[in-house]
């Protein structure tokens, strides 16, 4: 052998028994250059974004609200776990929680200013970019099954009123008498907006509409969302959440949305269709994409927050509030709810002063919606 052979030999070995000393910081390095294991299914959900504060709220309470949130979660899970489509899953979440009624959406749906429930819903495949929604339904026990029997069985996307009923009788969805819709809390909060003139966007600061994306094992995406809307809402006010592109979007391409909070704020932007749009044409990051687009809502004045899965897996929260009922999981074992904004990531700079609402004046009376006069 050689000296020059010799001397890379020892050179070899030296380097080979000097590695032990080297990893921690190496494999720290590598492990952030590597992208995190794409999931094969990840899953979002909420239950409404508004000003939560732990003063306000007790610990029994708050475990209340993560229990039901991942409730919510499991559902969607179920549905994921076994090979399920990513439509069915947020199906599968959103009728859960339409059927509890802490949220606002199903049964725990919030009072029009006429004492009644006004529900909407919509859903969105991503996979052909089909989409259903309906709005100002009074009977049906789950608005985003009549959501997507339109995207389904019919040749519309959204309907409203009596016809929407009448559409979801004809798809065998199921209704309910409209006092199952009757929770004391809701009916309370009406009461105190009337009592304390009160605009549609001030009880509470708190809104608790319910949705959910989700991303399967084959790459599809979906979106579902699903409300009672806002506290003493007039003159059949539809918000966000049935508008396919405000509140709710899916696209194979790019991600899948669903919103809540102000939601006239959320359509004038146009913001789960804007954020797809961000990710596809702009290359933007799900989070980045998100928390634009929320920042810009913010500095027109409203309020909420948004949940995004897109097709490789990532699932990311942004809102501007002090808190969001949210959870997300993924087939890499992910698994968590949150409720304020200390919980986690997502929350981003709180709104501006809101515009003055000029559309909805607070009525001096308490008892009846007052008489809109025609304007000659
Ligand atoms: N975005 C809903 C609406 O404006 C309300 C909510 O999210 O709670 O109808």
């Amino acid at each position: 052998m050689n000296a020059s052979l010799t001397r890379r030999i020892l050179a070899g070995i030296a380097l080979s028994l000097s590695l032990p000393a080297l990893p921690a910081m190496a494999q720290d390095a590598a492990a952030e250059a590597q992208p995190a294991k794409p999931a094969r299914w990840s899953i979002a959900i909420h239950g409404g974004a508004g000003t939560m504060s732990r003063d306000a709220m007790t610990p029994e309470k708050e475990a209340d609200y993560r229990a039901a949130l991942d409730r919510g979660l499991a559902a969607g899970i179920a549905v994921l776990e076994r090979g399920g489509s990513a439509l069915d899953a947020v199906v599968a979440v959103v009728t859960t929680l339409e059927d509890d009624p802490r949220f606002n959406a199903g049964r725990g749906a919030v009072f029009t200013w006429d004492g009644t429930n006004s529900l909407d819903a919509a859903i969105m495949d991503g996979r052909t970019r089909k989409a259903g929604a309906v709005a100002g339904l009074t009977r049906t026990k789950n608005p985003v099954l009549a959501a997507r029997a339109v995207m389904e069985k019919g040749p519309h996307v959204f309907l409203t009123g009596e016809g929407a009923e009448q559409f979801a009788r004809e798809a065998g969805i199921e209704a309910v008498d409209p006092a199952y819709f009757y929770t004391q809390e809701r009916w309370d909060q009406l009461q105190k907006l009337k009592g304390q003139q009160l605009t549609a966007f001030d009880v509470e600061g708190k809104f608790g509409t319910v949705g959910a994306v989700a991303v399967d094992n084959n790459g599809h995406v979906a979106a579902a969302t699903s409300t009672g809307g806002l506290t003493g809402k007039r003159w059949g006010r539809i918000g966000d959440a049935p508008v396919i592109g405000a509140g709710t979007y899916a696209d194979d391409r790019a991600c899948a949305v669903s919103a809540t909070g102000t939601g006239e704020y959320f359509i004038r932007l146009g913001v789960a269709h804007e954020i797809c749009v961000r990710l596809r044409f702009a290359g933007e990051s799900a989070q980045v994409a998100a928390d634009t687009v929320m920042t810009e809502l913010g500095e027109m004045g409203g309020d909420g927050g948004v949940i995004v899965v897109t097709p490789d897996g990532q699932a990311v929260y942004s809102f501007n509030t002090p808190g969001m009922y949210r959870g997300r999981a993924n087939s890499e074992g992910l698994r968590e709810v949150a409720i304020f904004r200390e919980d986690g990531p997502g929350g981003i700079a709180p709104p501006k002063a809101a515009e003055p609402a000029a559309a909805e004046p607070a009525p001096a009376e308490t008892k009846a919606a007052p008489k809109i006069e025609p304007v000659l």
